[in-house]
């Protein structure tokens, strides 16, 4: 925030010029997007599919850290935190809109900052940025992101699908969001103690990236599509494997068994969790803002998806009357899920 040399203070400049400074750059990837940003509305047309509208908010101090966040990693995690809820959806986001709350702390430049990572955000998914809102704010900065995409009726997917039987299935791999967040958090203590320690977070891109500049699963998506798979259940992962196996489960009205060694966790993952203590698996079952995809398949479908390089079955859905729970790695005997005071069981 502080690297220009003379920030201009948001005063400076008035809201209708810095709104065509923030937005003067957007390119329109979409046919459905018959107007963008500049008029009182804009204008979406998408034909004979279904409109799907999601919306995610933004808090400095609760959702993002300034200290170790930069703006432009925050624009586009923004984005991907919305173009995420789409996915899990099984449709593709085509637009979105954004709205700002800045004190006079930030800078026009690093609102500037922000809107290359939003329209980065937009490029690489092909996403149209059609308008927003921009007002002041007394305390932090706010970030706002409506997202729309659109989808065929019969190939959206919901979370209350799933049947008895299906595989349960997640993409990627789980907690490494969280871990890089310890590490942040470790660095910017250290740091409040002695400005003149450098952060030491040599080794570690992979877990920090996942934190701060983390994707959304499209290719999942585009997967599906092309081999022909229609999930029975899915959601994305934002809050940890746990709570959203527990709202599949409870919108599905199914239970569930999941086996711990099947939860795929990367290494770096596994050594950063290790250094602060902590049990990996934990980043993995509460951790969250992974932003992978959690899914249910028939069994019908386990031959298109057992060489798939990125998508894991952990387990599978149960009669409800059976609950929710995980088999400990080693052990036949059931633990039970829960989205939180899972980690004070572990530690017993
Ligand atoms: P109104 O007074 O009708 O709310 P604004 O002056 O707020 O209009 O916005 C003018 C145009 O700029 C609108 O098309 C709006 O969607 C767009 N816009 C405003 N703020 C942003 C922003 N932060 N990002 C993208 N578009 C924006
Ligand atoms: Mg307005």
């Amino acid at each position: 925030m502080q690297e220009q040399n003379e920030p201009t203070p948001l005063s400076k400049v008035g809201e209708f010029n810095l709104i065509d400074k923030l937005t003067e750059k957007i390119k329109i990837y979409n046919k459905s997007t018959i107007l963008g940003v500049g008029d009182d509305a804009a204008i979406i047309n998408h034909n004979e599919c279904h409109t799907l509208i999601s919306t995610d908010m933004l808090v400095e101090g609760i959702h993002f850290d300034l200290l170790y966040t930069p703006l432009k990693h925050l624009g586009y995690k923004a984005v991907i935190t919305n173009l995420s809820d789409i996915y899990a959806m099984n449709a593709e986001p085509r637009q979105i809109t954004v709205s700002i709350a800045a004190s006079n702390r930030i800078s026009v430049e690093a609102l500037e900052e922000i809107y290359e990572g939003i329209n980065l955000a937009c490029e690489c998914y092909k996403v149209d940025l059609v308008g927003g809102d921009t007002t002041s704010s007394l305390s932090g900065l706010i970030i706002s992101v409506t997202v729309m995409g659109s989808a065929k009726e019969e190939k959206i997917v919901r979370r209350c699908g799933a049947q008895e039987n299906d595989l349960i299935c997640v993409s990627g791999d789980l907690g490494a969001a969280f871990a890089g967040l310890q590490l942040l958090e470790r660095e910017k203590s250290i740091f409040n103690e002695n400005q003149h320690i450098q952060p030491d977070f040599d080794g570690k891109d992979y877990v920090l990236e996942r934190q701060l500049k983390p994707e959304a699963r499209k290719d999942i998506i585009d997967f599906f599509e092309q081999e022909g798979i229609l999930p029975t259940s899915m959601i994305d992962i934002s809050d940890g494997l746990s709570s959203e196996l527990l709202h599949l489960a409870k919108n599905s009205k199914v239970g569930l068994l999941v086996y711990e060694d099947k939860i795929p966790i990367d290494l770096m993952t596994i050594t950063t969790m290790e250094e602060f203590n902590l049990n990996p698996l934990t980043a993995a079952l509460n951790g969250g803002e992974d932003y992978e995809l959690l899914f249910t398949l028939p069994l019908s479908y386990h031959d298109k998806i057992k060489n798939a390089e990125d998508i894991h079955i952990i387990g599978h859905i149960t009669d409800k009357i059976e609950g929710c729970h995980l088999i400990p790695t080693g052990s036949g005997s059931l633990i039970e899920l829960k989205a939180q005071g899972w980690q004070s069981k572990m530690n017993e």
